[in-house]
C-alpha cells in the first residue's frame, strides 16, 4: 500500500515523515491526531505555521452562531510554544534543518517531533513530545528538550491562546483570565448559544541538566489570549527542558461536580503536574493497553507491514474519537477537523459500530443509548415533517436537537445557485440504519438489559415512523416509499430506492417480532410501551401492511433496480469517474441534477443492502449486481469501498477484494493531497476492522447467529482476531488452510461452511476445511 507517511517494517505501531517542507501538511495534522474521545487536538506544530489548522475539539460541546447550524467549537489553542533562539525565532522556514522526523507512536497516542535547526552558525536540537492522556480525559502533556552546540539565550512563549475560530466563525466569548500562584495561568470562555462554560488551564516546568529551574514566568496577556514568557541562557551541550502541563474542564462534564470549575479544575492541574512527563506517559500507555488493545487485537502476517499498520492505525482513530457518555457520539470527522461540524451520521452505525460492537460492547451501548436519547428529536423531526414515531436526524448533533443538517450547500456549477442539501429531509434511510445497529448489538451480545431500557422502544418507534410513511400505490396494490435520497447521494428524489425499501420492511418486521416477546415474556413493559407508542394500534398498521410494502426484486437479469427510474436513465463511461486513488470529478462535468440523470452512483447503494441483507440473496444474483454496479460507482464517499471489498470477497474476486481494501486503507494514509485536510474518514476506519474481520476474517450474524467463514487474501499467510459473542472473548485464529477458534468464558455456538459448531467453555477446536462453498464455487 503506497501511504504518504514512512512505516517500519519492525514496529507496525509507528507512522512518521521525514519531510518537514510537505504539501501534506495539513493531512499530517489529521492523520497525527491525538485524542482520547474527549478532547481532540490535530498534529500541528507547537511553533505556528502558515496554512496550518490548529483545531481542538471537546466532544458535545455544539454551539450554533446564529443562521449557521451547530457545531463543535474550536477551542483556545493549549500546544502553542514560540521559542526564540538569540533573537531569532524558531521556523523552519528559515535557516536550515536536518534530521528532520516527526512521528506518532499510534501504541500510547506520543507525537514526537526532531530535528537539528542551524542558525547563524549555531546547531540547535529539538525534541519535541506530546500526548493526549487516555488515563485523565481532561489532561494533556508536552515535553520540548533543547539543546546546542554553542551557548544559546533561549525565549520561550507559551500559554493559551483562544484567538481561534471555526474557518472565521468565533463561538466562545471571553471570560477571564487569571493566574495562581505565579505560575498556573487560566482562561475560561462561555459558548455563546449554548452557553457551556469552559476552562483552561496551563503550567510549565523548566529543567537545565534535569534540574528543575525556579525562574518565575513573566506573564502577559491579550485578548482571549494568556501566556507565560521565560527567558534561559544554556552553555554548549547543556540540555534544557520545557514540561507543559495543561487540562481543560467544561460545565457539560459528568465527571466533576465541583460547583466552581475554575478552582477544581486548577486544583486538577496542580495534582497532575507532581508527576514528571514520563509518569503521565506511562499511566496513559497503560489505559490505552488496558481499555483498548487487549479487547480489539488483530494480527496479520504478511511479507508486507502496511496491513497491521493499517488494521493500527484504523483502531487508534476510533478510540481516540469514540466518546465515553452517551450524550455524545462519533461525528463523521471525530475529533480531527472542521468538516461536518462533527455530525455524526449513519457512518456510526453501519461502519464503526461493528468494530465496537464486537471489541468493546460497553462503547457500543453508549453509542446506541445516544440514539434513544435521541428520540425526542427524532419525534420532533417526525412531527415537522408530518409523520409519526421516530424519525432520526441524518446529521446529529446534540441528542434532543433533531436534524442539525444544513439547508445549503455550494453553488450549482452550471446555474451558480445555491444548492438546496436534500440529505436532512429525505435521506430516511438512517431511521433503518439505527435499527440494524440496535439489532447486531442484540444479536451479538444477548444484552436484555439494554433491550429492554432501550433497545425495544427504538426499534418500535422507528417502525412507527416507518409506517406513517408508507405510501398505498392504488395501480400497484402495493406500499411505496417515494422521494427519498437512498445511499446514493447524487439519486436526489429517487422512489422506491431498495436499500430503503428493504430496510423500512425489515425494520417493521422486527417491530412485529418485539411487541411479539414483550406480550409472552415481558407483559409489564408492553404495557408501558403501549401508553407510550400506541402499541396496539400501530401493530394492527404493522401486521396489515408489512407483507404489501414494495420490495425491488432482481430483474431478469438478476439486476436489483436501485429505485424505479435508474435502470432506464443514461448510462455513461464511468471509469474515468472512478476514484482510483484520487477524489472523483465528476462534478467538474455535471452538475447534480445532470448526474441525476445518469446511471452513476456515488456509493455503494444496492451493493450495501446486499452486504447488510446477506442471507437474502444468492450467489448468482450478487454477482449480477456487481457486475452491474460496480463499473457504474465512483466510490467518491469512502462509504463505498468497504462493503465492496466483503462482497468481492465473499464471490471470490479476490483481487477486486484486495485493490477496494487497500484502497480504504489508503484514504487517510494514501498519498492524495487534498483528502483528509478537514479531517478524518472515521467510517473509513471502521471500514478496514470490518473489511479485516469481517471480511477476510468471515464473522457475520446470520439470523442471529455468529457466523464464521473466512478467505484470506494471498499476500496474507494468516490473520488473528478477538471478538466478544455474547459475554466470552472468542479467539480466531486462520491461515490459508487452517482455523481454530478459541474461548474464553461460556462455550459457543458458530456456523462455518453451512455448518454449526460447538466450542464448550474455555476451550478450543479446530475447524479443517473451512473455506466456504460460495468462494470454492
Ligand atoms: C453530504 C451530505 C450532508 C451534506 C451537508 C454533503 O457533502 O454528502 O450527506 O448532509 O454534505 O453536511
Ligand atoms: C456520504 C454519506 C456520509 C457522509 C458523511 C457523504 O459524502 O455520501 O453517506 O454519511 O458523507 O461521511
Amino acid at each position: 500500500m503506497k501511504f504518504c507517511v514512512d512505516t517500519d517494517k519492525n514496529n507496525s505501531w509507528y507512522i512518521g515523515t521525514k519531510d518537514y517542507d510537505s504539501k501534506m501538511i495539513n493531512k499530517i495534522e489529521t492523520i497525527m491526531f491525538q485524542g482520547n474521545g474527549y478532547v481532540g487536538m490535530r498534529g500541528v506544530t507547537e511553533e505556528p505555521q502558515l496554512n496550518e489548522k490548529r483545531d481542538m475539539f471537546v466532544s458535545g460541546t455544539f454551539d450554533a452562531f446564529p443562521s449557521e447550524v451547530t457545531e463543535l467549537p474550536n477551542l483556545p489553542d493549549l500546544l502553542n510554544m514560540v521559542f526564540q533562539i538569540d533573537g531569532e525565532t524558531l521556523n523552519l522556514k528559515d535557516g536550515q534543518v536536518k534530521g528532520y522526523h516527526k512521528y506518532l507512536n499510534m501504541k500510547n497516542g506520543e507525537l514526537t517531533r526532531e530535528f537539528t535547526w542551524i542558525i547563524n552558525h549555531k546547531q540547535i536540537n529539538f525534541k519535541f513530545t506530546r500526548f493526549v492522556s487516555m488515563d485523565n480525559y481532561h489532561l494533556l502533556a508536552s515535553k520540548v528538550t533543547v539543546s546546542a552546540d554553542k551557548g544559546i539565550n533561549l525565549k520561550i512563549k507559551s500559554g493559551i491562546d483562544g484567538q481561534q475560530s471555526n474557518s472565521g466563525t468565533q463561538h466562545l466569548m471571553e471570560g477571564s483570565k487569571r493566574f495562581y500562584e505565579g505560575k498556573f495561568i487560566q482562561l475560561t470562555e462561555k459558548s455563546q448559544q449554548s452557553k457551556i462554560e469552559f476552562v483552561f488551564n496551563s503550567m510549565h516546568k523548566l529543567f537545565v541538566n534535569e534540574v528543575l529551574l525556579n525562574d518565575k514566568p513573566y506573564i502577559k496577556m491579550g485578548r482571549r489570549q494568556i501566556f507565560e514568557n521565560y527567558d534561559v541562557d544554556l552553555a554548549a551541550g547543556q540540555i534544557f527542558q520545557i514540561v507543559k502541563y495543561s487540562n481543560v474542564f467544561t460545565s457539560i462534564d459528568t465527571d466533576v461536580k465541583d460547583d466552581d470549575l475554575a478552582e477544581a479544575s486548577v486544583n486538577c492541574l496542580k495534582k497532575s503536574s507532581w508527576a514528571n512527563y514520563h509518569e503521565l506517559l506511562q499511566k496513559s500507555t497503560r489505559a490505552w493497553e488496558k481499555n483498548i488493545w487487549k479487547k480489539d487485537l488483530v494480527e496479520i502476517q504478511s511479507d508486507d507491514i502496511t496491513p497491521q499498520v493499517a488494521i493500527n492505525f484504523a483502531r487508534y482513530q476510533l478510540a481516540a474519537n469514540t466518546p465515553h457518555s452517551p450524550n455524545m457520539n462519533i461525528g463523521a470527522k471525530g475529533l480531527t477537523g472542521e468538516g461536518y461540524k462533527g455530525h455524526t451520521f449513519w457512518d456510526t452505525e453501519i461502519f464503526m459500530l461493528p468494530y465496537f460492537i464486537f471489541t468493546m460492547p460497553k462503547i457500543a451501548r453508549n453509542l446506541l443509548e445516544y440514539r434513544y436519547l435521541g428520540l425526542e428529536g427524532a419525534h420532533k423531526k417526525a412531527i415537522r415533517n408530518g409523520y409519526r414515531g421516530a424519525e432520526f436526524p441524518w446529521e446529529a448533533a446534540n441528542p434532543s436537537d433533531g436534524e442539525t443538517a444544513p439547508l445549503w450547500g455550494s453553488a450549482d456549477i452550471v446555474t451558480g445557485e445555491p444548492m438546496k442539501v436534500w440529505s436532512g429531509f429525505i435521506e430516511q434511510h438512517i431511521t433503518g440504519d439505527v435499527v440494524y445497529a440496535v439489532m447486531e448489538y442484540l444479536n451479538a451480545t444477548n444484552d436484555r438489559d439494554f433491550a429492554k431500557k432501550m433497545g425495544y422502544e427504538i426499534i418500535l418507534d422507528a417502525a412507527r415512523f416507518w409506517v406513517s410513511r408508507l405510501e398505498y400505490d392504488q395501480d400497484h396494490e402495493r406500499y411505496e416509499i417515494t422521494n427519498v435520497i437512498g445511499p446514493d447521494e447524487y439519486k436526489e428524489h429517487a422512489d422506491n430506492n431498495a436499500y430503503t425499501n428493504y430496510l423500512a420492511h425489515w425494520c417493521i418486521q422486527k417491530a412485529i417480532q418485539v411487541v411479539n416477546i414483550l406480550k409472552e415474556d415481558h407483559p409489564d413493559l408492553y404495557v408501558t410501551l403501549d401508553k407510550k407508542l400506541d402499541l396496539a394500534e400501530s401493530y394492527n398498521d404493522w401486521i396489515s401492511r408489512v407483507n404489501k410494502i414494495y420490495l425491488p426484486q432482481p430483474n431478469k437479469n438478476g439486476v436489483i433496480p436501485q429505485d424505479d427510474k435508474y435502470l432506464a436513465k443514461k448510462r455513461i463511461d464511468v471509469t474515468k469517474y472512478q476514484i482510483n486513488d484520487q477524489i472523483s470529478e465528476i462534478f467538474k462535468d455535471y452538475n447534480l441534477d445532470q448526474v441525476n440523470d445518469l446511471q452513476v452512483t456515488k456509493q455503494a447503494d444496492v451493493m450495501l443492502l446486499i452486504n447488510l441483507f446477506d442471507d437474502y440473496f444468492d450467489k448468482d444474483v450478487k454477482l449480477a449486481n456487481w457486475n452491474y454496479y460496480e463499473p457504474k460507482t465512483t466510490h467518491e464517499s469512502s462509504l463505498s469501498m468497504p462493503p465492496h471489498s466483503m462482497i468481492a470477497n465473499e464471490l471470490g474476486l479476490d483481487d477486486q477484494a484486495y485493490k477496494f481494501y487497500r484502497w480504504t486503507c489508503e484514504t487517510d494514509m494514501g498519498v492524495h493531497v487534498g483528502k483528509s485536510v478537514q479531517g478524518m474518514h472515521l467510517a473509513s476506519c471502521g471500514g478496514i476492522w470490518s473489511m479485516t474481520v469481517q471480511g477476510f476474517g468471515g464473522v457475520r450474524i446470520s439470523n442471529g447467529k455468529l457466523r464464521i467463514d473466512p478467505h484470506l487474501p494471498k499476500a496474507w499467510s494468516s490473520l488473528k482476531y478477538q471478538i466478544y459473542w455474547h459475554g466470552s472473548i472468542v479467539k480466531v485464529s486462520i491461515t490459508h488452510d487452517e482455523m481454530e477458534v478459541e474461548v474464553v468464558g461460556d462455550g459457543i455456538e458458530f456456523i462455518n461452511n453451512g455448518q454449526e459448531y460447538q466450542v464448550p467453555d474455555n476451550s478450543k477446536i479446530e475447524v479443517d476445511d473451512f473455506v466456504p462453498e460460495k468462494v470454492k464455487g
